[in-house]
């Protein structure tokens, strides 16, 4: 892998007690606007020169940028791969880990990476910026330095958040329980179906209950399978056959996730459920996902959701669309058989679903 590695002289008087690995993949935060006036990426050896209240955090910042840092609109299986190897690979010598990413596929890497990063007992923080760093009025200082803070936050020599997070506009989130909801706003991330893991104001106030309790010693695993033949697909009312149809025929799809109504509503139109049950038959995993973003997915509830139920169709629960394709990505390529697949999926992971009575 060719990275650019910047090590940070953040050095005070005291000495230095903690340390911070910085993956820089790109996004608004880390842009200045060049001579012609156009946002680009800049040089993140200069992220002293935009912030220089970084030393007074007393940390040793060491920077793995991307070699050509990117929009996350670019985000791809290679890119997920190389960040879960960079922190594997530096897992013993930081703290903790911060990454840069653009917001708007940063739920989708922050549920990726809760995967693929298995017996994680140190933070991982993914936190962006509406506002480049070099705008007057921009968010990446204050999103920024408190991630920074919360990855190098410890009690009794622990760390207090073992998880992959998103921190974004004094929110602290599950990462595979956040969704992108806001383009314009500075709060662009919500947790709907999971409460906050902290709240930072004057001091950072953390929700002890609501994180990931690590007490065992772990080892870090790094499980890096992808498969992507898999479809997200959204009913609307006058959905045609002939869509769904040519869905389920695309040659070597593996999966569905399938954004229903409510709490797992579909038509209960003869073609519908008969191509559904078509795929299924065919070995296709259909996960079904709510459309809304509170609530959850309830499978017989209604008749609407009674059929797909009986034929196979896998409850999503209350996960998101972002953490329900990653995580089939995720089983498709690491789980060798059917059944395992389908029982992974509507077992809990990494927090990213709240199972009733399981
Ligand atoms: N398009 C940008 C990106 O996701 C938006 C952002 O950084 O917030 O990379």
């Amino acid at each position: 892998m060719n990275y650019k590695i910047v090590r940070l002289n953040t050095a005070s008087q005291q000495e230095i007690e903690h340390s911070v690995l910085i993956i820089y993949t790109g996004g608004t935060l880390g842009m200045a606007y060049n001579a012609q006036g156009a946002l680009v990426p800049f040089n993140f050896g200069q992220i002293l020169e935009k912030i220089p209240n970084l030393t007074q955090l007393n940390i040793s910042i060491t920077v793995i940028s991307f070699p050509e840092p990117i929009d996350s609109s670019n985000i791809n299986l290679q890119h997920w791969v190389d960040m879960a190897y960079i922190i594997y690979e530096n897992y013993d010598t930081y703290d903790g880990f911060v990454v840069l990413h653009g917001t708007d596929t940063m739920a989708y890497s922050a549920s990726m990476l809760s995967f693929m990063l298995q017996g994680l007992n140190k933070p991982v923080i993914f936190t962006g910026a509406q506002l480049p760093i070099s705008e007057m009025r921009s968010d990446a200082r204050e999103n920024l330095m408190t991630s920074l803070e919360i990855a190098i936050s410890k009690i009794n020599g622990k760390p207090i958040v073992p998880e992959v997070c998103i921190f974004f506009n004094h929110m602290l989130l599950r990462g595979n329980r956040a969704k992108k909801v806001q383009s314009i706003h500075f709060d662009a991330f919500e947790s709907e179906n999971y409460p906050p893991l902290a709240e930072s104001g004057i001091v950072i106030d953390y929700n002890f209950p609501a994180i990931r309790n690590v007490t065992e010693e772990r080892r870090l695993k790094y499980v890096n399978g992808i498969n992507n033949q898999v479809i997200v697909l959204k009913l609307f009312p006058g959905i045609t056959e002939k869509v769904i149809e040519s869905c389920i025929k695309i040659k070597g799809l593996k999966g569905i996730v399938l954004e229903t109504y409510g709490s797992g509503n579909s038509p209960s139109e003869p073609w519908f459920l008969k191509l559904m049950q078509k795929a299924v038959k065919a070995g296709i995993v259909v996960f079904n996902v709510s459309q809304c973003n509170g609530g959850r997915v309830i499978q017989g509830r209604y008749q609407t959701s009674k059929d797909l139920e009986e034929m196979g169709v896998l409850s999503g629960a209350d996960i998101t669309t972002e953490a329900a394709v990653t995580k089939l990505m995720f089983l498709l390529a690491n789980e060798t058989s059917e059944s395992e697949i389908r029982r992974k999926l509507i077992t809990p992971m990494a927090g990213e679903m709240t199972v009733l009575g399981g």
